[in-house]
């Protein structure tokens, strides 16, 4: 896996700073960019509008390999599902989910998670480390090179894989860039979406620099609730969160926030908490995405009946409230929201679909 001293996921500004500061010029920066981005060459020798000592000296302080494939998984709908070797005996995963006219590639910012949610599998195998800018940026490149024989393209990317991406802001950040800049990925920034839990304080901060699509997973409508789903929330409650998420909205010309909500039999999917669900979004720039619970293995939590589920939405649309249930794709690989683990097992990680067997 390229290391943090990678120039791979380097914004561009860093990485003029970083030829400026070995006495080339600024535009290097841009051609490198094309080489890595446009092209998918990592092989800097191969470099060819680049002097060959330039190419020499990057060669040896590029740091641009990407990571291996330990194993590739199809589920029956189409979704894909790449485990990579992040070194170490650490393993992280990214899922590609095809649609008709799009393809999401849902990338992973950590190895593991701290906020430990009780019904998400990446929870319950704790926090190992961060991922630097290079480790994410490369699980779209890994992507795009196993998707281009089939034709298919990234068109959106979503940080809904492992970990906590607020919690690893700078290299989020950095990455987030690398996506949006039309020298890297080209996305624009409607297509590049963060998934938190909810960080006050850094949804502010990101506002400031990045712009990107925000969803918040809030599956509660209220503190007492949600202190229990989503721990964090004893630190950074509702109020001020929700808050933090209109300004959000403002500062991206009112893009709407999208809510996730994940749906659990008995626990939070009550007429009542619908009631007060309504009550927190509706009349805001909010759109809200139900999500069937994926069953994880060791955790309590059921899905709540579709009858349920169905009844949960149409009291949130007869209060206005923009409300979808969103499909379940790739469960049969485990590659379905928050069954994203790669379990430790003697000193080794294994992924989670491998444990029975292991
Ligand atoms: N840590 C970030 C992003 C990764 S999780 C976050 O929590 O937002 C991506 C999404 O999967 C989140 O909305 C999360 O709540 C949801 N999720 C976690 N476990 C799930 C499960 N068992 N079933 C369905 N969705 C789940
Ligand atoms: Fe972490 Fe998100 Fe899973 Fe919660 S749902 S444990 S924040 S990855």
């Amino acid at each position: 896996m390229p290391g943090s001293a990678s120039l791979l996921g380097l914004p561009r500004g860093e990485l003029e700073d970083w030829f400026v500061s070995r006495g080339e010029a600024a535009f290097r920066a841009r051609q490198l960019m094309r080489w890595l981005y446009r092209r998918g060459e990592l092989e800097p020798l191969r470099m060819t509008d680049m002097t060959l000592s330039l190419r020499e000296s990057l060669s040896d302080a590029a740091g641009l390999a990407l990571p291996k494939i330990v194993r590739r998984q199809r589920s029956c709908d189409g979704t894909r599902k790449w485990l990579l070797d992040a070194g170490g005996g650490q393993l992280i995963e990214s899922v590609f989910i095809p649609e008709r006219s799009r393809g999401s590639l849902c990338v992973s910012s950590q190895v593991g998670c701290a906020v430990n949610c009780p019904f998400c599998a990446t929870g319950q195998m704790g926090f190992s480390r961060n991922l630097s800018a290079a480790e994410i940026v490369a699980q779209t490149l890994v992507a795009r090179r196993e998707l281009a024989p089939e034709g298919r393209s990234i068109t959106n990317i979503v940080f809904m894989g492992m970990g906590e991406p607020l919690a690893n802001f700078r290299e989020v950040a950095r990455a987030a860039s690398v996506f949006v800049d039309h020298l890297g990925l080209g996305l624009s920034r409607r297509r590049v979406t963060l998934s938190t839990s909810g960080i006050t304080p850094r949804i502010r901060k990101l506002a400031q620099v990045s712009r990107v699509s925000l969803a918040l997973s809030l599956h509660a409508p209220d503190d007492k609730l949600r202190n229990r789903l989503v721990p964090l929330n004893r630190r950074y409650p509702l109020g001020p969160l929700l808050e933090a998420c209109w300004e959000y909205a403002r500062a991206t010309e009112s893009r709407e926030v999208t809510f996730e909500y994940v749906m659990l039999d008995g626990v939070n999917d009550q007429p009542g908490q619908a009631r007060a669900l309504a009550r927190l979004l509706r009349g805001r720039p909010a759109k809200l995405n139900l999500i069937p619970c994926n069953p994880v293995s060791g955790t309590p939590f059921r899905c709540s009946p579709r009858p349920v589920i169905n009844r949960f939405r149409q009291t949130l649309l007869d209060a206005g409230v923009m409300t979808i249930t969103r499909k379940t794709r790739g469960d049969d690989i485990d590659a379905a929201c928050g069954q994203l683990r790669g379990a430790v097992l003697n000193g080794r990680s294994v992924p989670h679909g491998m444990r029975a067997r292991a």
